[in-house]
């Protein structure tokens, strides 16, 4: 199918009713695709008094133009109001979803409603199909990854399964949505609207196809970008030790958080180094389909039945942000050990970044006696695999009032029982970067609470001054340059390949010149709609909490400047209510 005209082709599919419809949504040279799509459709079809959990609250899945027509333009935007902020937000994945949406012939789908039964919905350009799978509740995601494999098989090549396990079922508010194998809607909670609308499972055929523009501007290009990724050296580290090759620079920076960060630094680091990764346990690497890079890192995991049993052996991804929050955070320094809670955490269909921190609080609680086994149900130690994987069934399953509270977040919990001092969450669960006073603004009031929204931790590790304009500045500047990548939806690691002017001269290879003309423009807008979507639904950056933990971090740079650290944070909060003033003056 062609891309044609200048609106964005969505299929709406309402869950209560069974009923579907294509929309063609004018205005795509102004909201792009990807999070600027998503965001103009929560705006005009989302309920921003509502809750997260009303079954009328779009759950929005996007792709941009670019998608299925260059490399690296392999991602998938999922837009929805999160249980665990209850804000707008956004979660990006690979895999092979953005393919089959732009094959099926749709840049996005939105869902609304709440299934009767827990359901599967499957879609295709001319197949819209709810099947009742209620025989899956409460069954894990490789147990449910088998039996879904019946739908959509006559495509099985350009074929996408989104699912969720236990967690996402019980409404765990970082539950996350499992993509095909290896990739995930990870933060703040997207399997648990899943959850919510009964949905145990989405599936995307590809079944139809696109026609590819005529003349020598597209091939050309295509060719230009492709040799850029493949035969320099821009993409070689994502494919060699991958992301987990952080690992050691990051403890050598005393910016690695360990044990619920009280060290940011550990000379077991050998343990669960990138290196140590690849030398034992590297099986092979993946990639999301129309990506020529591969960075997906699989390591085996040999474990016994029990013992005087067999082995199993199995497949798990690993990554940076995976390693710190089930390793370094946990006090674990064995590489088998990691990948083998990762499974697990796999399996029942939680975050694993939030769900690691998560157990790093509990384990500092448990040892410090906040916490006992009255709660816990049994004990959790720093360095004991044994404890965190019961410990993650626990957190899942919700088996108690403690671990059903922290189903809500550490500092939810934190508030209920007590520990907030030490509970890393910074907006959300911390990510792995303890660089520094930028980073940590820039996680609290960043707009998916990530590191991905800006390169607080590269301005930590880069600056030699404590300007707080020049941060403050960064920090808008660099979310509004990943803005315009995520609205094609371009893997960010590919961000040096798509420099403003090449998306431009992409899209009006493929005769989007409006939509060219408009790139800096509508990105702006595009920021500012997404940041005003958040203040409707209750963000309010003044409330956002950084607990005293990482006031005491000390990394390689020395204690932190909380004077600094207040100072940026004030600065950033006075921009942003200024961004959506202004929007909203201009509107
Ligand atoms: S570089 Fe990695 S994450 Fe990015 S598209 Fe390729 S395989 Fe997927």
């Amino acid at each position: 199918m062609p891309i044609e005209g200048t609106a964005s082709r969505v299929l709406h599919v309402d869950l209560e009713s069974g009923a579907s419809r294509v929309l063609l949504f004018e205005g795509r040279p102004h909201h792009l695709g990807g999070s600027g799509l998503a965001a103009a459709l929560y705006d005009a079809y989302g309920l921003p008094e509502s809750p997260a959990f009303d079954p009328r609250q779009p759950l929005i899945f996007a792709i941009g133009p670019l998608s299925g027509f260059f490399p690296l333009m392999s991602k998938v935007v999922c837009g929805f109001r999160s249980p665990y902020t209850g804000e707008w937000a956004e979660s990006h994945a690979g895999g092979r979803l953005a393919l089959s949406l732009r094959f099926a012939g749709y840049d996005a789908l939105m869902i609304t409603g709440r299934a009767r039964t827990l359901s599967c919905l499957v879609v295709g350009s001319r197949r819209l199909e709810i099947h009742d799978v209620h025989y899956l509740r409460g069954q894990d995601v490789f147990t449910s990854g088998k039996y879904l494999r019946r739908y959509g098989k006559e495509s099985s090549g350009h074929r996408s399964t989104v699912r969720i396990g236990p967690a996402g079922e019980r409404g765990v508010t970082f539950a996350c949505a499992n993509v095909d194998s290896f990739r995930h809607f990870g933060r703040l909670g997207a399997g648990a609207v899943m959850g919510g609308k009964n949905l145990k499972a989405l599936v995307v055929t590809g079944d139809s196809g696109i026609e590819l523009p005529e003349g020598r501007d597209y091939p050309k290009l295509y060719k230009e970008v492709y040799q850029s990724v493949t035969g320099t050296d821009m993409m070689q580290k994502y494919h060699d030790l991958g992301t987990a090759e952080n690992l050691l620079v990051l403890n050598e920076l005393k910016a690695l958080p360990w044990r619920n960060l009280q060290a940011t630094t550990d000379p077991a680091i050998d343990g669960i180094s990138g290196e140590r990764f690849a030398e034992q346990l590297l099986l092979r690497q993946t990639a999301c389909a129309g990506c020529p890079v591969g960075c997906i890192h699989i390591g085996l995991l040999r474990q016994q039945f029990a013992r005087d049993h067999e082995f199993l052996y199995k497949q798990v991804s690993y990554d940076y942000e995976p390693i710190f929050a089930q390793g370094s955070m946990l006090g674990l320094t064995n590489a088998s050990d990691v990948l083998a809670l990762l499974d697990e955490t796999e399996k029942l269909g939680l975050d694993c970044m939030s769900a690691g921190v998560a157990l790093a609080w509990v384990a500092e609680a448990f040892e410090k006696g906040v916490v006992t086994e009255k709660e816990t149900l049994g004990p959790v130690h720093f360095g004991n695999v044994a404890t965190f994987v019961a410990a993650l069934h626990h957190l899942a399953n919700g088996t108690s009032e403690f671990w059903q509270a922290l189903g809500k977040g550490v500092l939810y919990a934190a508030d209920i029982y007590g520990g907030a001092d030490f509970a890393c969450v910074l907006g959300q669960e911390m990510a792995g970067y303890a660089t520094g006073e930028v980073y940590f603004v820039s996680q609290a009031l960043g707009f998916r609470h990530s590191h991905l929204d800006s390169g607080g931790y590269a301005y930590d590790q880069s600056a030699k001054d404590k300007d707080v304009d020049k941060a403050v500045r960064h920090l808008l500047d660099d979310e509004y340059k990943r803005l315009t990548i995520n609205c094609m939806v371009a893997c960010l690691f590919a961000r040096k390949a798509y420099p403003p002017e090449r998306l431009q001269e992409a899209l009006a290879s493929l005769g989007m010149r409006a939509e060219a003309d408009a790139l800096p423009e509508s990105g702006r807008a595009m920021q500012a709609l997404r940041w005003s979507l958040k203040f409707r639904t209750g963000f309010r950056p003044e409330n956002v909490r950084i607990p005293k933990r990482f006031t005491e971090v000390v990394t390689w740079k020395g204690p932190m400047d909380v004077d600094y650290m207040d100072a940026v944070r004030q600065a950033y909060t006075s921009e942003l209510y200024r961004m959506v003033v202004d929007a909203a003056r201009e509107a």
